[in-house]
């Protein structure tokens, strides 16, 4: 059932058995698979159906590093979406940031889990083969179609053959028609389950744990209204985001004062995003004109191409894993006019004669310490710290980036993919923004030495605290995380068949 807050009358407690905090991808993947299966799950959001700008503000945030992208309602990039939302990089409302995404999903590489010794603090503890029937299993319930045979379709084939030839690589995501949106698509299943109770306009804002220190007891919840509800739970899950979610372990300091899951001061600290620079231009070659059709980017839904330098490249020059996408800008009328009067071949794919293609630059960071999240001295409505955000790069990251941008440029201009215009605008880090990709603030690790999360995700220190989001990985290294933040929260669900006996009698109230 869904309920809000508001309507919880007289009780001050309610009791279940999972507490999963957070309704976007990774919270209602959980939460609808633990209840399918038997367990009682209290789902608790912040947001409620409708975007609501005062709720929104809990999200607010102080940079004191580099800043993220603003809301812009005239902004160009995201004018799929309503003005309220053009730029914003995470959302409080139902759904969450699902309310606004663009449905690209792609798998992490192999190789993105590996230690890459140039990279520092880089490998994943958990090998790709782990997430591997996840992806499967989801690309298949989600209606994806199959990437792995989509890699290995025969124009795909060759071209990565063109392009391997010339020390590119190339991998493919699958871009939904009409993205996924996590309250259309489990709100009916959410209303109609007998063992979770979805709660609205529930802001959690502190753990609560037991004697020993190792067990979430209780999650405190409050209201824009004022209303607070304790609630109690025998495993609780952290899915609100890679921000949100480090916030709490840090704000939940009553019992630990360094936060819970913080004896080693890591929470919050390997703040990585993907910055992007999304304004330059390629003019096609011939090889374009050849695989005009695998660089289509419409109609959706289909399967589309992203580049980076190969990694045997990225080993010999120290790098780190850069990717970019070509969106088509089909000629207009003078154009086609001006490229017939120079002579110059049409480059045509299933929707029209193409001019230029739009080139998407992002780049992954390099972990590091001093890129995190800490508590400010700000509140918020509810009395809650507001979030410092100091988000900083490392020389290796602007290194990496001058090199790769000269590789690329000398790369696709030889094998005939084409030639780069960044006019007065090159990618620069200081210019770049954000992608809306929150990633590493609680890092998964072998040890709590050096991360926030085991391999199960479970918070080092506690017995029954689980994370399912980005903020789990330890690097970031492809571009499009939901995917990956969907498989790692279908195998938490798994983790937790086997951890949690199933439980009729869940909910009470008091
Ligand atoms: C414009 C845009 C386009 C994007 N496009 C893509 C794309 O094409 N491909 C891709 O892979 N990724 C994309 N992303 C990123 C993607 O949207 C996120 O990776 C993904 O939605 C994160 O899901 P999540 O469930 O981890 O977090 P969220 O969806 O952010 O969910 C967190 C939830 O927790 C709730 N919450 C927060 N704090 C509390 C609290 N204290 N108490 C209770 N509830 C709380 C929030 O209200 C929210 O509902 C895009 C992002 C944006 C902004």
């Amino acid at each position: 059932m869904i309920t809000d807050i508001l309507d919880m009358g007289e009780l001050t407690k309610l009791r279940g058995q999972v507490i999963v905090i957070g309704s976007g991808i990774a919270g209602a993947e959980v939460a609808t698979f633990l209840a399918r299966h038997g367990r009682g799950v209290i789902l608790l959001e912040s947001g409620r159906d409708k975007f609501d700008p005062s709720i929104q503000a809990l999200n607010d945030v102080i940079f004191v590093g580099k800043r993220h992208r603003e809301l812009n309602p005239d902004s160009y990039y995201h004018r799929y979406l309503p003005p309220e939302l053009r730029g914003v990089s995470r959302v409080r409302q139902f759904g969450g940031t699902s309310n606004v995404w663009t449905g690209k999903w792609k798998y992490l590489q192999p190789s993105d889990f590996e230690v890459r010794p140039w990279v520092a603090y880089s490998g994943w503890p958990i090998p790709f083969a782990d997430l591997l029937e996840h992806y499967r299993s989801a690309a298949k319930d989600y209606g994806f179609g199959d990437l792995e045979a989509e890699a290995m379709r025969s124009e795909i084939v060759a071209l990565r053959s063109k392009i391997a030839a010339g020390g590119l690589k190339l991998t493919s995501f699958y871009w939904e028609e009409t993205p996924t949106r996590t309250a259309i698509r489990f709100g009916d299943e959410m209303r109609r389950s007998k063992n979770l109770q979805v709660l609205l306009g529930a802001t959690a804002t502190e753990l609560i744990l037991d004697e020993s220190c190792r067990r979430v007891t209780a999650v405190m919840c409050r209201s824009m209204e004022g209303r607070e509800l304790v609630v109690e739970g025998e495993t609780v899950i952290l899915a609100m985001g890679g921000f949100e979610t480090p916030r709490l372990l840090l704000s939940s300091n009553r019992q630990i004062p360094a936060g819970i899951g913080n004896e080693h001061d890591l929470v919050g600290r390997f703040y990585t995003d993907h910055p992007k620079h999304h304004t330059g231009k390629l003019y096609p070659g011939h090889l374009a004109r050849q695989f005009a059709h695998e660089l289509q980017y419409g109609p959706k839904p289909r399967f589309c191409v992203c580049f980076a330098l190969d990694d045997q490249t990225q080993q010999e020059h120290e790098l780190l894993e850069h990717v970019l996408y070509l969106q088509p800008i089909y000629e207009r009328f003078a154009e086609r006019l001006w490229r017939k009067i120079q002579g110059r071949p049409a480059c045509r794919d299933g929707n029209g004669r193409i001019a230029s293609y739009r080139v998407k630059f992002v780049t992954e960071q390099a972990p590091q310490l001093s890129s995190r999240i800490k508590l400010g001295t700000e509140y918020d409505v509810l009395g809650q710290r507001k979030i410092e955000l100091d988000w900083c790069f490392t020389d290796h990251d602007r290194r990496s980036m001058a090199k790769t941008l000269e590789l690329l440029t000398q790369r696709f201009a030889k094998i005939g993919i084409g030639t780069f215009d960044f006019g007065d605008d090159p990618p620069s880090l200081e210019t770049m923004t954000d992608a809306a990709h929150q990633m590493g603030t609680t890092r998964m690790a072998n040890r709590p030495s050096e991360g926030v999360t085991d391999t199960n995700c479970r918070v080092f220190g506690t017995e029954n605290l689980y994370v399912a989001g980005s903020a789990v990985f330890p690097t970031g290294p492809s571009y499009s995380p939901t995917f990956t933040i969907l498989a790692l929260a279908r195998r938490l669900g798994q983790h937790l068949l086997q951890t949690t006996e199933k439980s009729a009698n869940y909910l009470q109230g008091v």
